[in-house]
């Protein structure tokens, strides 16, 4: 089962896909913890986009198709795809069903955790705190949202045709959500 998860950062995205790692015995893909990753490593593509990463603009989608390309192709992860802030613009999205087509996969859920601005402001800045995360100061959060909604509304039209999408509330309790995500989800 290959599923996509979307929302705003600060949405839960990443709590859930690590529940649905668990639940699916499947893989995370969070492109925002690869390029954190990059960055931590500094390697030729941390140099590149740090920058961009740190005041809360996307990242090329040429670097991040790039990052995901060999995980789609890893057989041992084949059909086990959480997919976690990827994609997040038309291109991506069109490169990702692009390799899904070429490895013979197809994806099978797409939910988006929706949450308004004020909620995510108060969640990001306590993760701050938490994670001790350094593109996570407040102006950083708006940009960061406003950003992902722009860019990613495109998207959200595109696979809101799929008779898998299901929108769900992001301002819900962790557990409330993930309950959600159960009912739909048969394994
Ligand atoms: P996240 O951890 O998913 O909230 O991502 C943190 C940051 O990484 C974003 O604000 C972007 O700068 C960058 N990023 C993560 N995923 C992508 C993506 N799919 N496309 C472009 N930039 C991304």
């Amino acid at each position: 089962m290959n599923i996509i998860l979307f929302g705003p950062p600060g949405a839960g995205k990443g709590t859930q896909s690590q529940y649905l790692v668990k639940k699916t015995k499947g893989f995370q893909i969070s492109t925002g913890d690869m390029l954190r990753d990059e960055i931590k490593k500094e390697t030729e593509i941390g140099k590149k986009i740090i920058n961009d990463m740190n005041e809360g603009r996307f990242v090329s989608d040429e670097i991040v198709n790039q990052l995901i390309r060999d995980i789609i192709f890893d057989e041992s992860k084949k059909n086990k795809l959480i997919f976690d802030g990827y994609p997040r613009s038309i291109s991506q999205a069109k490169n990702l069903e692009f390799l899904l087509n070429e490895s013979n996969q197809n994806i099978d859920f797409v939910f988006f955790l929706n949450v308004n601005k004020e909620t995510i402001i108060n969640r990001i800045e306590k993760r701050k705190v938490l994670e001790n995360r350094s593109d996570d100061d407040l102006k950083t959060i708006i940009k960061r949202y406003d950003t992902y909604m722009e860019t990613t509304k495109p998207v959200l039209d595109f696979y809101s045709k799929y008779l898998n999408f299901h929108e769900i509330n992001g301002a819900l309790e962790i557990d409330e959500i993930t309950r959600k995500i159960d009912t739909f989800i048969n394994v």
